[in-house]
């Protein structure tokens, strides 16, 4: 594997801590360009999700070179670290009330739900001698964030009537809690509430706010209604995959974030643990598949440095078995190259797992420029 040692002598040319990341800012611009491309043959503006990675403004400015038209994130801390990009933000959780004077000051849009929030927001933008945007949500099935579809029109005359705050479109939200997917019901749903709140108000909304990554299969087909013009991507931008149906997009790198941990100890062991058996490091009762005696390695990495599951070794035969706190552990019994103790393994990263080593102070980030 070619792509595993020509990593590891870019990583052993760096002063590295082990266990450490790396995420390829050029992979992730040209992944930024295929994902607005696609999005700009079909009339939509793509907001580059920067959440995940925790608002990095390093990394966050590969996207903006790649074209994304906002940067959009959950939190505020986020947001206040992307300040010196000069690109519209966008603030995705709804705000809290106690937070209204940092939206405003950190975030030229929010999506919004609650007219008490919403308030809060026209006084504090007044306060600050700003105009803050929101982006009404409409629940269509999920049932995470947004009012009914038969609200919309009475909340927009409510939000018409404030000062501070300027009504810039209606959004929603769909594959997040209810896993529901885009589909040409629910958004014939959407674009007939836009279209009832245009006609009701006498108004134009600039911005119809379709969905996240799981729009990218209608999108793709063409299959979006016309006035939907904004979509926001985080997975599709960032791995190159669209979740509703876990396909890959076309011409995008899968392995944008990558991790390396060192090998801290090469045995041959058993592949079923023997003794009484109780419970876990983590209260559960473990299960083992017995492949008899098996040379396995442990890692220098664990739970608390980021979430194990979909990790995926580059090197071809290495299983990963499990872990606790503070090690991974993996069979490498059919690992074709030589390794040895200090050797390191690195991995393919999916969501959760960088949102996770992101997050940890003990993950090393290294950008490869
Ligand atoms: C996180 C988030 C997104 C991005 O989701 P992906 O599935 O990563 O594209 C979009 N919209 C909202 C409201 C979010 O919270």
């Amino acid at each position: 594997m070619s792509t595993v040692l020509d990593s590891n002598l870019n990583l052993a040319r760096r002063v590295v801590n082990f266990p450490a990341m790396t995420i390829d800012l050029a992979k992730l611009e040209h992944n930024t360009r295929a994902v607005v491309d696609l999005c700009a043959r079909h009339g939509v503006r793509a907001a580059a999700v920067t959440k995940c990675y925790c608002g990095d403004p390093e990394i966050a400015a590969a996207s903006v070179r790649g074209g994304a038209a906002w940067l959009a994130d959950s939190r505020l801390e986020n947001l206040k670290r992307l300040t010196a990009l000069d690109i519209p933000k966008l603030l995705l959780r709804l705000p809290m009330v106690s937070q209204a004077r940092n939206v405003v000051r950190y975030a030229d849009l929010s999506l919004n739900s609650e007219l008490a929030t919403i308030r809060a927001l026209s006084s504090a933008a007044l306060e600050a001698g700003l105009v803050h945007g929101v982006i009404l949500m409409v629940d269509l099935g999920d049932l995470r964030e947004g009012i009914s579809p038969s609200k919309v029109v009475s909340t927009v005359g409510e939000i018409l009537a404030l000062e501070g705050v300027a009504l810039k479109g209606i959004g929603t939200n769909l594959t997040c809690f209810g896993g529901v997917l885009p589909g040409p019901e629910n958004m014939a749903i959407l674009e007939g509430v836009v279209n009832e709140v245009e006609a009701a108000w006498g108004i134009s909304l600039e911005i119809v706010s379709g969905g996240n990554s799981s729009s990218v299969c209608m999108l793709e087909r063409g299959a979006l209604p016309e006035r939907i013009n904004q979509l926001r991507f985080g997975e599709a931008i960032l791995f190159g995959t669209e979740f509703a149906y876990g396909e890959r997009i076309e011409g995008t790198y899968s392995d944008v974030f990558q991790l390396h941990a060192e090998i801290i100890e090469l045995q041959e062991k058993r592949s079923v643990p023997y003794g009484e058996i109780g419970l876990d490091a983590f209260g559960r009762k473990p299960v083992f598949v017995d492949r008899g005696i098996r040379r396995r390695a442990i890692l220098g990495i664990g739970k608390q440095d980021v979430i194990l599951d979909t990790l995926k070794p580059l090197d071809p035969g290495i299983i990963v078995l499990g872990g606790s706190s503070d090690h991974l552990i993996v069979d490498v019994q059919d690992c074709n190259r030589p390794l040895e103790v200090g050797a390191v393994l690195s991995f393919n990263m999916h969501y959760t797992a960088v949102l996770s080593a992101m997050t940890s102070e003990y993950v090393m980030k290294v950008k490869l420029k």
